[in-house]
């Protein structure tokens, strides 16, 4: 599918000249009209829930759309669980997913009545040490181990990913264990969670993963006598990063799942539990970019576009070699004729954005529009080099731009710093 930015050139242009490049800037219309589709994709389920993973985009103007919409937030740190009640999410609203656990973290979730998901049986004694005490509404990550994959009759495996080698969650015996544990401790109402493969291009992750969950949570329920009260499928639904990719259609997976829940759970009576989501990168990544001017051309031994970004800003492609297309703002519709190097000034080699990217001709001064960066964006990002945050922008549904974090000053950079010796 054509990949096209979600704002002018002239709108853009207007809104470099008041905000300096490098920004990031989100699309608060397409944000909603994502929230809206997943909840009506899921609303054959009352209790439907999505729980936003706050790691993706942790900007308050941003969780504050979602919460207007329904969501609730997942968070997995001290400072994501501030975030969150600083932003008004309280409760049953906060789902609190986190590994190697510190105590004060568990203490604030419970403060906060968040919904606690445990990583690991050994955090059943540490919560109760910590709290005193097992909250009534618990939940647990499940890992299956061995390889996750789901074909396709044309490419092979269209979904792989080695749960075996992950560090999260359970294993199926300490599950059946360790919810008769939490349940003599008094647990009285239990979840089930698991998340198998990340960034997932097919609609049909979601409803192997459901079919796999509810035939644990069944198992669970029969053989423990728990109650399983909701079956959170977690995140890992994709976006298409490139635009030769399908994107994932969420009614079909939302239909998917109903199709499992119909199988599984209502013929074991449990037709009352409520289906929760986490999703983070398919809420967020289409409607966030990354916006960049293009500063220097170099020609060596390949042509080089140096652009006002860094991987400090977006750190995906040199992490993960991850694509991200780029439009060049005002050229859409000229041939890609050029091939380029999209680089960043970090003192890295791998600080480049694209290599070997065919591009319309570019000039100097050029804005660049990084698509799909609104999740897992932003919030990777990191100081190396003496490297600033940039600011983020909302382009407001209607049509209005709100500076929703101020870029930092070399001041915040130094903020933390002891000169006196
Ligand atoms: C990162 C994360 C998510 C969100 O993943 P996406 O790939 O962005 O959907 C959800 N749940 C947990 C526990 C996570 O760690």
């Amino acid at each position: 599918m054509e990949k096209r930015p979600f704002v002018t050139l002239p709108r853009l242009q207007a809104i470099a000249e008041e905000y300096p490049t490098p920004f990031y800037l989100y699309d608060e219309a397409g944000i909603r009209a994502t929230a809206r589709d997943l909840r009506a994709a899921f609303s054959w389920n009352p209790g439907f829930v999505e729980h936003f993973a706050v790691k993706a985009t942790p900007t308050p103007a941003i969780l504050k759309i979602l919460r207007e919409e329904g969501c609730g937030v997942d968070c997995s740190s001290l400072t994501e669980l501030m975030l969150a009640q600083r932003c008004g999410f309280a409760g049953e609203e906060i789902m609190f997913s986190s590994n190697e656990t510190p105590a004060e973290e568990y203490a604030l979730a419970a403060r906060l009545g968040a919904t606690i998901n445990l990583d690991d049986f050994t955090h059943i004694d540490f919560l109760r040490d910590t709290l005193g005490c097992i909250p009534e509404k618990i939940s647990c990550r499940f890992n299956p181990g061995g390889v996750f994959r789901l074909s396709t009759s044309r490419e092979g495996f269209q979904v792989m990913d080695t749960p075996g080698d992950s560090k999260y969650g359970f294993t199926r015996d300490q599950l059946f264990a360790g919810y008769r544990k939490l349940k003599a401790m008094g647990a009285k109402e239990f979840g089930l969670h698991a998340f198998l493969a990340s960034n997932t291009i097919s609609n049909a992750y979601y409803p192997a993963l459901a079919g796999i969950l509810f035939q644990l949570a069944a198992d669970l329920q029969r053989e423990t006598g728990c109650h399983v009260t909701f079956i959170n499928l977690s995140g890992g639904v994709g976006v298409p990063y490139r635009p030769d990719q399908e994107p994932n259609d969420i009614f079909a997976i939302g239909e998917g799942v109903r199709e499992q829940y119909e199988k599984i759970l209502v013929p074991a009576g449990m037709g009352d539990v409520a289906i929760h989501t986490e999703l983070g990168r398919f809420m967020l990544a289409p409607h966030g970019a990354l916006i960049t001017r293009v500063l220097h051309f170099k020609h060596i031994y390949k042509e080089y576009v140096g652009v006002d970004a860094c991987a400090a800003n977006l750190m995906r492609p040199a992490m993960y070699g991850a694509y991200h297309h780029i439009t060049v703002m005002g050229r859409e519709d000229e041939p890609c004729d050029h091939i380029y190097d999209v680089v960043g000034g970090l003192c890295e080699n791998n600080d480049k954005f694209a290599v070997d990217r065919p591009l319309p001709k570019i000039e100097l001064g050029d804005l660049l529009f990084l698509h799909d960066a609104g999740a897992h964006g932003f919030s990777m990002g990191y100081n190396y080099n003496g490297r600033l945050r940039s600011a983020e922008l909302l382009l407001r549904t209607d049509g209005t731009v709100k500076l929703i974090r101020r870029a930092e000053t070399p001041e915040d950079y130094f903020a933390t710093m002891v000169f006196d010796r």
